[in-house]
């Protein structure tokens, strides 16, 4: 369960979002049956409701105030969890297509139940990112991929950017020690470039969102296998 509408629209409200009804009630039902699940399935360490709707719900949100996502823009979330940030976004935003990548199956089944009770429509791929953006009806093909909490961001550049078209972005959500410099180069390799990034509170926590635009394909040697990304970062 969510904290009452009444306290929920005022900690959107305090992070310059609105939330409706609908949204809410979607929202409530997605933390209820997370907290349910969770008791059985490992999804998240954070279960109190207002660590929830801030830590979970809000930080997804926020994605909205510094990224103008097109209508309808598609967007993958790699290694997505119990579904942050994209199933927040999607309860936000309806008319994104979001496609939900995950290596864990237990995760996937989860995401399937959940967008069934919460009336999301998802796409839902279950595998390791380093194969899926192989895949010739993944790779390239989509407007946005983002991240949150997977990986150090050279090593998530390279499961990430390779989903992305030309002219997409690939959108990583950080704390704030993630420093971009040391992934500078993997970008260049990748295809992908600098092209913002925002520093923002959230509560007591600091968040740093590092937006990297797709100027050029990907070569088709990344990405590497998952032990030569881990044992030799680009
Ligand atoms: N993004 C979610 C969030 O912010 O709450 C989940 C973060 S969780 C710490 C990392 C997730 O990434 C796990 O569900 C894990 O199974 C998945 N993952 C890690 N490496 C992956 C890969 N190479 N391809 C696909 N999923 C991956």
């Amino acid at each position: 369960m969510l904290p009452d509408f009444e306290f929920s629209c005022s900690m959107f409200k305090k992070y310059g979002l609105e939330l409706s009804e609908l949204q809410y009630e979607k929202m409530d039902k997605y933390a209820e049956f997370l907290a349910e699940y969770n008791k059985n399935v490992n999804l998240t360490a954070i279960t109190e409701s207002k660590d929830i709707l801030i830590k979970h719900f809000i930080d997804s949100i926020l994605l909205t105030k510094y990224i103008d996502f097109p209508q309808g823009a598609s967007l993958i979330d790699v290694g997505t969890g119990a579904g942050f940030p994209s199933v927040p976004l999607k309860i936000m935003r309806d008319d994104l297509k979001i496609t939900l990548l995950d290596s864990l199956a237990k995760r996937i089944t989860f995401l399937e139940k959940l967008c069934d009770i919460i009336g999301a429509d998802a796409e839902f791929v279950h595998g390791r990112a380093e194969d899926i953006s192989k895949m010739p009806e993944y790779r390239e093909k989509f407007d946005f991929s983002c991240a949150r909490a997977v990986a150090n961001l050279s090593v998530l550049s390279e499961l990430c950017i390779p989903f992305v078209k030309v002219g997409g972005h690939f959108l990583s959500l950080k704390g704030p020690n993630e420093e971009i410099d040391p992934a500078l180069k993997a970008f260049n390799l990748l295809g992908g470039n600098v092209e913002n990034s925002f520093d923002y509170d959230l509560e007591s926590d600091q968040r740093r969102l590092i937006v990297i635009k797709k100027i050029s394909q990907t070569p088709t040697k990344y990405p590497r296998n998952s032990s030569q990304i881990k044992k030799k970062p680009l």
